[in-house]
């Protein structure tokens, strides 16, 4: 694609970078058949295509306007995009870059502003998510339908084996994620008695922030940036005590922080230790599949379709991981038509656009539910959440499965 950007942004790192993947697109078009914006909306904006050319207009003019702010925002981050791309472009890099310069240029409406705000005062913090969320969970009753839907069921206590690493000869550490250890903190419970029980110390980090996703995806580059400093110093410290891997249950966290080194390699004090910790993250799949070691059968005859997170099959490229421990465990695998589509959580973008959100929803949840499975299983807490509110079926972290 021949591009000519304003003079103001070709100078900058950011504008170079943005030039470079638009140049990398050739308008072929193969991207729209496998995006769910526009397989729903029908608009050619609404596609990879449109909103590439939204983006390299914006960067051409130095100019932008709710038109692309509205079809930006309608974008899930999925990537799915990027896994079809014969040429290779690097679309959520370009869309991030589009994002913050929106951010930067166009104004929300007030109360648009304002749910934004909350959502970057309160979701990154447990401690003040923790207790919203309670608060919202007794009120829940009172609330209308479409409101409620929103608000995360109570955790059901579970009885979860404890684990006992004596005999550990490895070390990692497991990162808890905000939203994971407020909402479903048995996902990690789990996940540490399964590395445990295959000879794995897990150790947590006191002082683990926020990956920074959240304020990325809301094109908050520099909130992003200060939590994922604050990580790479922690995350940093414990490789060099020995940790051989960190390692994340939920892949929407696990995707943010194997990008660490490129979203500090402006930072010449940490870009180093940013690669080195980027490079050790493993999402708890990848981690548990590379020990090659037996996993304990405990599914014969329970029938499971698997959600592919996109953060999980575009974001990190890990293809069957989980239907290949599942199997190893004995469960049966359905298969699950469309499996590359989003199914409409998106991070925050389920309370941005929830009209979009709820169909993309419905049709996934469909399709889950095409091979009558008995549980419906995923790798990431906000689809674990978004599809738990509109299923009959149980949805659960794919380690549940593997430790019940
Ligand atoms: S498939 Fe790739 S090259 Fe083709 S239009 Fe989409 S982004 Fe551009
Ligand atoms: S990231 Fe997903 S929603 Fe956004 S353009 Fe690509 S395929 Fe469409």
């Amino acid at each position: 694609m021949r591009t000519q950007l304003h003079p103001d942004i070709i100078g900058t790192e950011r504008g170079q970078e943005a030039e470079a993947i638009l140049r990398s697109c050739v308008h072929c078009g193969f991207c729209l058949a496998t995006c769910p914006t526009y397989q729903l909306l029908g608009d050619e904006l609404d596609s990879p295509r449109g909103r590439i050319y939204l983006i390299k207009e914006m960067l051409e003019l130095d100019t932008a306007g709710p038109l692309t702010q509205r079809h930006l925002d309608r974008c899930l981050t999925c990537r799915a995009c990027e896994t079809t791309c014969p040429s290779g472009v690097d679309y959520g890099r370009l869309l991030e870059i589009g994002r913050e310069y929106v951010e930067l240029k166009v104004s929300r409406p007030l109360l648009e502003r304002v749910l934004r705000w909350l959502m970057l005062l309160v979701v990154p913090y447990p401690g003040r998510l923790g207790p919203l969320l309670r608060i919202a969970q007794w009120l829940r009753p009172l609330m209308p339908s479409q409101l409620a839907q929103k608000i995360p069921e109570r955790e059901r206590s579970v009885r979860v084996p404890t684990g006992d690493f004596a005999d550990a000869t490895r070390k990692v550490v497991l990162l808890e994620g905000c939203v994971q250890r407020v909402t479903r903190g048995s996902t990690n419970q789990h996940a540490r008695a399964l590395l445990n029980a295959l000879g794995v110390e897990v150790i947590g980090l006191a002082d683990e922030v926020c990956c920074g996703g959240l304020a990325l995806h809301l094109g908050h580059t520099s909130e992003a940036e200060t939590f994922i400093a604050h990580n790479v110093d922690v995350l940093h410290r414990a490789i060099a005590e020995g940790v051989e891997a960190i390692v994340s249950s939920a892949s929407g966290c696990g995707v943010t922080v194997k990008d660490y080194g490129h979203l500090l390699r402006h930072d010449p004090s940490r870009r180093e230790r940013a690669e080195a910790v980027a490079r050790h993250t493993r999402d708890l799949a990848e981690y548990v599949l590379a020990l090659d070691a037996d996993v304990p059968r405990v599914g014969e005859g329970v029938r499971v379709a698997f959600q592919a997170p996109c953060t999980f099959q575009h974001g990190q490229r890990l293809g069957n991981a989980v239907d290949r421990l599942l199997e190893q465990a004995g469960y049966e695998m359905v298969p699950v038509p469309d499996s590359h589509l989003c199914c409409g959580s998106a991070g925050a973008y389920s309370l941005l656009q929830p009209e979009i959100s709820n169909a993309l929803r419905e049709r996934k949840l469909a399709a889950l539910r095409a091979g009558s499975p008995d549980v419906i299983a995923t790798a990431n807490i906000g689809c674990q959440l978004h599809l738990e509110a509109g299923s009959e079926v149980p949805v659960k972290h794919w380690i549940e499965l593997l430790t019940e």
